[in-house]
């Protein structure tokens, strides 16, 4: 759910490329005091887009530092344009953020932790790692990258962490074996993971092969990212005559929305299932991308979380919408 937002005005102070593609953001807010943060916390960041004023979420790199929150964002060529706006920012720019929130509820009293990161999903995990090696717990960092040219803080972490990090780069014919990993814990391991949603669902079949309860498994989603390519498609609404056109840049809830057929929601980032409406034909694919309903319910394919879920071709929801009730 959502939480209160408290939005303020920071100074962006210095920006840094960490890869080709990750640029980190020094931003310092107003009044700002240094004060500590939750472990896995984010701000919001309110960007532009296309002249829309719309917000972002990046997570804080790591714990708390004397001169601002350090940010890092990974720029998205196939995108609605919001990591872009980021990228289009130099030193000096002012822009509006919320005070750090956290989504990761981890358990501290645990004797062993695993983490594990795949690209930019290493940002909410660096913070855990720098908490955890303080605390002198039991750990290992996973850190999945497509390659090491495009892992960024490699160098902070194995500083932090020494042999506890594992980097799985595919250049260098290392990549990350889940069954593995997961099949060779120690009991009572509680995991971390922030990563694409692909990873995500095959760490969720690990996780449930090596018979781990799926509430130790804890995780972070950036949300949006599908199995599908991010296309339009069609939209009918039952015992309506109505097609609506889902544009490739557009949210179902927003063309839903535009279109006078409001639509509830709250964090639309698919994981509080505010907006699930129900789903009731399909001529094409569906691409469940929330985290909010279960493998078993995706696959029965009666329910979508407009807000990021998609699908090719054409379906057919059924809003509960009455005309006639008002
Ligand atoms: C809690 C949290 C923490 C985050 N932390 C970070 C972080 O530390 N660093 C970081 O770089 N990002 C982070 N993100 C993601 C970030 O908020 C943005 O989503 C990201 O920068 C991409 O924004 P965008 O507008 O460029 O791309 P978006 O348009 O949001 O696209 C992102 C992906 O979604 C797909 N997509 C494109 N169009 C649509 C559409 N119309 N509908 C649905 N999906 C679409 C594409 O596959 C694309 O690659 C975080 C997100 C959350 C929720």
């Amino acid at each position: 759910m959502r939480f209160i937002e408290t939005w303020t005005q920071a100074t962006l102070v210095a920006t840094r490329d960490l890869t080709p593609s990750i640029r980190e953001f020094l931003l310092r807010p107003e009044h700002f005091a240094g004060a500590a943060y939750l472990v896995g916390s984010h701000i919001q960041v309110a960007v532009t887009i296309d002249g829309r004023p719309e917000t972002r979420s990046y997570s804080l790199i790591g714990e708390c530092g004397a001169d601002g929150y350090r940010i890092a964002v990974r720029r998205a060529e196939d995108s609605r344009g919001g990591s872009r706006y980021m990228w289009s920012l130099a030193p000096g720019a002012r822009l509006a953020i919320t005070l750090p929130s956290s989504l990761l509820s981890i358990d501290w009293t645990r004797r062993h932790y695993c983490l594990v990161a795949g690209g930019i999903g290493i940002t909410p995990i660096i913070g855990a790692a720098q908490a955890l090696a303080r605390r002198d717990a039991a750990f290992t960092l996973h850190y999945a990258v497509r390659s090491r040219a495009d892992a960024a803080y490699v160098d902070l972490l194995a500083g932090l962490l020494g042999d506890r990090l594992k980097v799985h780069a595919g250049d260098e014919g290392h990549r990350l074996d889940l069954d593995a990993v997961f099949g060779s814990l120690p009991e009572n391991t509680m995991t971390l993971f922030c990563g694409p949603m692909r990873m995500l669902d095959a760490a969720r079949h690990a996780w449930t092969a090596a018979s781990r309860p799926l509430a130790d498994l804890r995780y972070e989603t950036f949300g949006s990212s599908g199995l599908l390519p991010t296309d339009s498609f069609r939209v009918r609404l039952k015992d309506e005559n109505v097609e609506i056109v889902v544009p490739r840049d557009r949210s179902m809830l927003d063309a839903l929305n535009d279109a006078g057929f409001e639509v509830m929601s709250d964090c639309r980032r698919g994981e509080c299932g505010v907006c699930a409406i129900d789903l009731v034909a399909s001529d094409g694919e569906i691409d469940h991308r929330d985290v909010f309903f279960s493998e078993h319910q995706k696959r029965e394919g009666r329910k979508i979380c407009p807000c990021v879920s998609r699908a090719r071709g054409t379906i057919t929801v059924d809003m509960l919408h009455r005309p006639d009730v008002i």
